[in-house]
Order: C-alpha cells, then structure tokens, then sequence
C-alpha cells in the first residue's frame, strides 16, 4: 500500500520537499517529490525529523459511509481561496478590503463577525468564498492533518520589499498541495514600489509571470487604496473557473473545521465550511473527536441560517468539544453511531497522547472524505 507523496509528507512535517528526498536519498531511494511513499520509507523518513507515524486503515477506522456522486448530482459551487504571503505585506488588508467591498445590501446591517472564513457576492452573482484565518498557520495546520479545503491561492507580495523567506514557503505550500496560484503584487501606491523586480524575484524560482511570458497570472494591487481588486478577483475567477468546482449539495454535509472555540455563555463555538451536501439545524454531526446536533447555525453576518450548501462558511453552535483546525466533519444519520465513533477517537487520541507528541496518522490514499 502507498500512502501519501514526498511533498504531501513535507509539509504534514512542515519541512522542505528538499528535506525529505535527501533523507530517501540516505536510504538509497531516489524519490521525486510527487511520488508516492511506502509505510516503511514513511516511517524511517519520519522518524529523522522526530514523528512517529500510525497508519490507519481507513476502512477499520470509522464506518462512514461514502455515496458516490452521481454527475447530474453535480452543482457549480463557489472557489474557496485563501490568501498567503510574507508578514506586512498585505494580507489582512487585502482581506478586509474585499469583504467591505462587496457587502451587498441587506447584510450590509449585521455585524460582520470573524468566523474563519467569509462569503461575497460580485456584481455579476459570481460568489467566492475567501479562508480569513491567519492565511499561512491554517493552511499548515490543515495540510498537517491532510485537509485540502483550497481551491485557489493568491500569494501577495509587497512591491516595496523582495519575495520573503515565508513568501516561498507559501508557494511550495501551494505548489505542494497542487493549487493553482494568481500573484498580487501590492502596495503599488508606495513611493518606493517596483512591482518588476517581484517579477524578476518569481522568474529566479521559475515563476514566469502572464506579462512576462509566463502562465501565472498576477496583478499590481494596492490592498490599501483598493486598486486593482477587481482585476485580481477576476484572475482567480479565471483560474477557479479552469478547476469546474462542482459538489453535490443533496446529501448529508461534509467539510472542514477552521476553528473552534468555547465561549462562557454559548458552549462549543464550531467555525466550519461545508464542502458538500447541505447542513441543516438538527443534523447530528461527528467532527474529529466530537459530536453533536446544530443547535444554531449562523453566518458571517451574524445571520442565522436554516441550511448552508456548498463552500458555505458557517459558525454553529452544538458539537459537545473544540474539534481541531482541518478536523473532517460528517452530518450522521445515528446520533448513537456519531457519538460512539467520536467516543472511539478520543480513546485513540488519549493513548496516542501518552506515547508520543509528534504525530502523524496517515490514511490510505483514495478514501479521504
Ligand atoms: P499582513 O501581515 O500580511 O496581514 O499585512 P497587513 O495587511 O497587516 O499590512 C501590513 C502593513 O502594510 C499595514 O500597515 C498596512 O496598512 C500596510 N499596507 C498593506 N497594503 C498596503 C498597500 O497596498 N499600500 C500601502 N501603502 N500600505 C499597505
Ligand atoms: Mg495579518
């Protein structure tokens, strides 16, 4: 059996793919980064960089039961995008922009809450729905546990400054997890800006840029200024479009936790985004070790929501603990079964705990949702 590839195993580490081929390289493997890794060579890699690996199988791990979709099934669903770049160069403002932008009328009212990931409208009714937690640390958390809730991802670098250390992290992170990047190159609108030497930067690690001949896409933004917004949501479009993003959103909901947290007055606070199927208020839910019923469901606006379909980001309130950041979650039919699958996780998780803190658990490849 083979479980995950060099690249996939680097960044669950958090190390580069570079890392990891030479320490296969020391085993006498000579691995490319997208390749596939056997247990053994998973557990000897791992275990130089200090994780000890269990392999579960994902059949004997929990009896949820995966529906194949049928193609009429299929719906468009929005892109999810997440924005990653350098420390200062424009992240949260390029964020913060975006969402007061576009607030259409009507949930121009509601207090805008943080809940980890937000949903706009455009003009031509295009929606996209954008991940708000600190872009790079979810990311990683969510790559450590084997999520890829991603579609698209826009790395931004500050035209005042050079691509940075963590702006190449972001884009082997990208590159690692297969998505496709459009580059914003921001804060044009400053005195010393030369967004032509960002190209010149990208073209040494072998990003050409669309106007210097290449095939990413960028564009000069100033996230401050809101300049250039539009033209750069269009590129995404334009990538998320290439991608055909579709979900079936007739079944019980699955998706992805972003955050959790516990609040003194409501209990268990579960920021999610469903990826496919639709949640509803009642639905029993196993997400990571917990469990529960959607007692309220609201969105960013501080909405409350009856149902939430597709690349829907919704805080709910119900689920009896804080599952993880990239933690699965499952609408269940049996509230019993639910909870005795979370039950049964903890457990795992308690005696995994004494043993070890670093720790991977990787699952067979194929079955993942
Ligand atoms: P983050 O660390 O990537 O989230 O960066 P921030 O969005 O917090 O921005 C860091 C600093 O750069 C803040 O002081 C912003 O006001 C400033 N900044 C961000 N974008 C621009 C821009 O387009 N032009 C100018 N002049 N300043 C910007
Ligand atoms: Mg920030």
């Amino acid at each position: 059996t083979e479980f995950v590839t060099v690249s996939e195993l680097a960044s669950m580490m958090d190390v580069q793919s570079t890392q990891v081929i030479s320490a296969c390289m020391s085993l006498g493997i000579f691995a490319s980064i997208n390749q596939r890794l056997d247990a053994e060579t998973i557990s000897i890699v791992a275990s130089e960089f200090g994780f000890e690996v269990e392999f579960v199988s994902a059949e004997v791990q929990d009896a949820i039961p995966t529906v194949e979709d049928k193609e009429e099934d299929l719906k468009d669903r929005p892109p999810i995008i997440t924005v990653m770049g350098h420390v200062d160069h424009g992240k949260t403002s390029l964020l913060d922009y975006i969402r007061n932008a576009t607030v259409v009328d009507g949930e121009a009212g509601g207090i805008t809450q943080h809940i980890g990931a937000y949903s706009v409208t455009r003009e031509d009714g295009k929606k996209l729905t954008f991940l708000d937690t600190p872009g790079h640390e979810a990311f990683t958390a969510m790559r450590a546990r084997g999520a890829q809730v991603t579609d698209v991802a826009i790395i931004i670098v500050a035209a005042d400054d050079d691509v940075m250390p963590q702006t190449k992290e972001a884009i082997s992170h990208a590159q690692a997890a297969g998505v496709p990047m459009v580059f914003a190159i921001n804060k044009i609108d400053k005195p010393g800006a030369n967004p032509d030497r960002i190209r010149e930067q990208l073209s040494q690690m072998n990003i050409l840029v669309e106007d210097w001949g290449g095939k990413y896409q960028a564009q000069e933004i100033s996230a401050k200024k809101g300049l250039n917004i539009d033209e750069l949501l269009e590129k995404v479009i334009l990538e998320a479009d290439l991608l055909e993003l579709k979900a079936n959103p007739n079944k019980n909901a699955v998706g992805t936790v972003v955050e959790s947290s516990l609040d003194k007055g409501k209990g268990y606070i579960t920021n999610m985004l469903v990826e496919a199927g639709t949640l509803r208020i009642g639905d029993v839910i196993l997400a990571g070790r917990h469990s529960g019923r959607v007692r309220a469901m609201h969105n960013e606006h501080g909405k409350e929501l009856k149902e939430a379909g597709p690349s829907t980001p919704v805080s709910i309130l119900g689920i009896n603990g804080a599952p993880s950041a990239g933690d699965k979650f499952h609408v269940m039919d049996d509230e019993r079964e639910a909870r005795s699958i979370a039950t049964k996780r903890e457990q795992l998780y308690r005696e995994q705990g004494l043993r070890t803190q670093k720790h991977l658990t990787l699952e067979e490849i194929g079955r993942r949702l």
